[in-house]
């Protein structure tokens, strides 16, 4: 049995004709860290808040330990909160935030004192336990938000976007820190970004929001690997993509297919998951996954396209070419076409405008 789960819930706030979250189904099992990962307005935020008992499903069970809890109040779910905006009291020192939550269930003064030092110590904060919060740094006030969070010990934190409001290096410092404490404490975390790389540093699971559905979800790696639609294919890191019809190859291997562009040109990749023939398909192929060449050379196998370069990045270790694919016609539905090259592989003398050919392995592109 899952620790959380989720069954059938809806939320529709009220004058709005969109439902924020619809009919959600999802398991949120003990000791994982759980991310949600969608754009902005994709029900992310409500299905955390609904879980911790701010909002109320407008249809659906949420079950903790496989108990209803749609009717208990929030500050008796046993889960710590951390939103984007900290909200520490500003009149209140370190150690009497992160005692607060303690106050509010009567533990005695020696427990309080001595939970809250270990609180402390657990996001490295001890040392500032008079401060005032306005004598504190963002990424330490969020640090306290979070030793508030964790001190009594709940078996589930929720954490809301608790890092957009910090700069990039402070950023990926904590998040390398929440997940040190994840690790340390065996505490279920349910976070929510909008970040792809973040959801893909930090989580044993990531579920993709979209219009209040998940998309798909699994282990951060798979989706990226395994993408099951163009949605999580061009959400979890960058994607480059065709449209054309199924050219139908009575030899094309197992699980792949063949693409015909407008172009005439035929491509081939794996067939993903729900793909059937058809006139209307999508290749994607990522960034990393391409190959750069000035002539078009005799291929074996694979798959090979020309292009013209309209722009070469370059960012320390490695280069970022955009290229618009050669489409004599004008016929071809495909924006320009990034490549992502380690500098020990970009060919001599590429220049802006210049006629490439870009090769990429069936095995690395999808048909959808
Ligand atoms: P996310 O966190 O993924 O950005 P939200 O859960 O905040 O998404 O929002 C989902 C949808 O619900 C959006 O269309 C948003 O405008 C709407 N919404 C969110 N909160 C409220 C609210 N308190 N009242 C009315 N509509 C809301
Ligand atoms: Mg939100």
């Amino acid at each position: 049995m899952s620790l959380i789960q989720f069954e059938n819930v809806s939320k529709h706030y009220a004058g709005k004709t969109v439902v924020a979250v619809d009919n959600l189904n999802l398991g949120i099992e003990a000791g994982e860290f759980l991310t949600l990962l969608g754009p902005s307005g994709s029900g992310k935020t409500t299905s955390l808040m609904m879980l911790a008992g701010f909002e109320r499903p407008s249809a659906g069970t949420i079950r903790f330990d496989g108990v209803p809890i749609e009717t208990l109040p929030a500050h008796r779910r046993n889960m710590g909160v951390v939103f984007q905006s900290h909200a520490l009291f500003p009149h209140l020192t370190v150690a009497e935030n992160v005692a607060f939550p303690l106050k509010v269930r009567r533990l005695s003064r020696s427990e309080t004192a001595t939970r809250v030092t270990s609180a402390l110590e657990k996001v490295r904060l001890a040392p500032f336990a008079e401060r005032m919060p306005h004598q504190l740094s963002g990424g330490q006030q969020q640090r306290v938000a979070l030793a508030r969070a964790l001190v009594f010990e709940p078996r589930l934190v929720l954490l809301d976007e608790p890092l957009s409001a910090l700069d990039k290096k402070l950023r990926e410092e904590m998040q390398l820190e929440i997940r040190r404490l994840h690790r340390e404490l065996g505490v279920t975390m349910a976070f929510v970004t909008h970040d792809q790389s973040e959801a893909m540093v930090m989580s044993d699971r990531v579920a993709v929001f979209n219009h209040g559905r998940i998309e798909q979800i699994g282990p951060p790696q798979q989706l990226y690997d395994a993408p099951c639609n163009t949605f999580v294919a061009g959400f979890l890191g960058d994607n480059n993509k065709v449209e054309g019809k199924s050219g139908p190859d009575p030899v094309a291997p197992a699980g792949q297919m063949e693409i015909r562009l407008a172009n005439g040109l035929t491509l081939r990749g794996r067939r993903a998951g729900h793909s059937t023939n058809g006139p209307s398909q999508v290749l994607c192929v990522r960034p990393e996954c391409l190959k750069v060449a000035l002539d078009a050379g005799q291929l074996e196998t694979g798959n090979q396209i020309g292009a013209r370069l309209v722009d070469i990045i370059q960012q320390g270790d490695h280069w970022r070419l955009v290229a618009a694919l050669s489409d004599e016609d004008g016929g071809l539905r495909a924006e320009n076409w990034t490549v992502k090259v380690n500098v020990g592989s970009v060919p001599a003398g590429l220049t802006v405008g210049q006629p490439v050919v870009l090769r990429f392995r069936p095995e690395d592109a999808w048909i959808f």
